[in-house]
């Protein structure tokens, strides 16, 4: 970042705000509230680690500067009931909330396509476990692409959980902590049907649903068969997009009910948007699974509406040429993000053998690990949000 970007070139206040000039000749505005509330003195709080002393409630919405001072470096100002406040250059840029700097700073993630499909990203076991920088470009593959996929683990189980441990927490459900996908004729579930499984995310009937899922594979003689697939949720809705607005808003602003009940005593039901967008209309996550969709409660004028939105969508997952298609081997690890990526199953064959096991983490834990490991190897970490994930829009489009 070039020194002009954040020194200072001067200030002025009017109309109640202030007004900072940089050197680089762009402006911002801010609040003297704004400015009050995230005073950087050791009496109001240590930003180092995020803690406030300071609280709101003993702030005057109406408070005002009752004089300022700026060098290239520091704004600085005395509040009108004598309290000192000092702000870096480099921080007020960074934390300037005009329109565009605020868009600039969202997280804008990038579709996939034909080229990323014939070649996705992938890592050695190797080195990911062994190798804090190798670990972190898995992680940021993950963040950028919404999958990354690690070659030749031990195809024991236990170790997808271990791997997990290195980045986050592998978090508990009502299916356990660790989950086992073995094909067993004899046994019934989803995973165990010899059909194919469309793609799909997980669990969204869940207030949060899982964040990344890591598959990880350790027996796998399907010949052929049994391929994992998986779709950029991203891709599909761009998709919607450019062939239908209205759909594709349509899914933005109303909530899918989802629901899925477990003998025993789970009974689990969400509703949030197929589609969540970001204020400035950035897909931040997609819940995809309509074999969990339960009865619509929407706008009767929204109902034609949404309907060919999500069915357009849905067509748009049985797209095979939109699919990334992986046999995982023994010792393969598919590391992805539940909020972005839909994963599925090919046909398996009757008599082959298939055993996944996989656990979920927690995409805070994941984001928090992002930032954690660029402090360790001393490179510049994610200072702005990362993926929000599928927890509605805060548009309404
Ligand atoms: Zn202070």
């Amino acid at each position: 970042m070039n020194d002009e970007y954040q020194r200072l070139a001067s200030t002025c206040c009017d109309n109640g705000m202030l007004e900072i000039v940089w050197q680089d000749g762009a402006s911002s505005n801010f609040h003297p509230i704004w400015l009050r509330d995230n005073c950087r003195c050791e009496i109001c709080g240590d930003p180092a680690i995020g803690y406030r002393n300071l609280r709101l409630t003993q702030l005057d919405l109406d408070c005002k500067p009752r004089s300022i001072e700026t060098t290239s470096a520091m704004l600085s100002i005395v509040w009108d009931d004598g309290h000192r406040s000092q702000y870096p250059g480099s921080w007020l840029r960074s934390h300037a909330y005009d329109e565009a700097l605020r868009a600039a700073r969202v997280f804008v993630p990038r579709p996939w396509d034909r080229r990323f499909r014939s070649n996705p990203p992938g890592c050695e076991y190797a080195d990911a476990v062994g190798d804090d920088a190798a670990l972190l470009r898995v992680l940021q593959r993950v963040r950028d692409h919404g999958i990354c996929f690690l070659r030749n683990a031990p195809a024991e189980p236990g170790i997808v959980e271990a791997l997990a441990r290195r980045f986050g927490f592998p978090q508990e459900s009502n299916f356990g902590r660790v989950q086992d996908l073995r094909f067993d004729p004899g046994k019934r579930s989803i995973a165990n049907d010899v059909k194919a499984l469309k793609p799909h995310t997980d669990e969204p009937y869940r207030a949060s649903p899982p964040g990344l899922l890591l598959f990880h594979c350790i027996a796998n003689d399907q010949r052929g068969a049994g391929a994992s697939l998986f779709m950029d949720g991203f891709e599909l809705a761009t998709r919607l997009r450019q062939h239908d607005a209205e759909g594709f808003a349509a899914l933005c602003r109303n909530n899918q009910a989802f629901r899925r009940h477990f003998a025993g005593d789970v009974d689990l039901i969400a509703e949030f948007p197929v589609i969540s967008i970001d204020e400035f209309g950035n897909l931040c996550g997609v819940r995809v699974n309509d074999r969990v969709a339960a009865p619509l409660s929407i706008p009767a004028g929204q109902i034609e509406v949404y309907y060919r939105g999500l069915r357009y969508l849905l067509g748009l997952a049985e797209n095979e040429s939109l699919m990334l298609r992986q046999t995982l081997q023994p010792g393969d690890i598919a590391i992805f993000d539940n909020h972005r990526v839909l994963h599925g199953r090919s046909d398996l064959t009757i008599n082959g053998q298939r055993w996944l096991q996989w656990v979920q983490v927690e995409r805070g834990d994941f984001h928090s690990s992002l930032r954690i490991f660029a402090d360790r190897l001393g490179i510049e970490r994610d200072a702005n949000p990362l993926l929000r994930g599928a927890y509605g829009s805060a548009l309404q489009t």
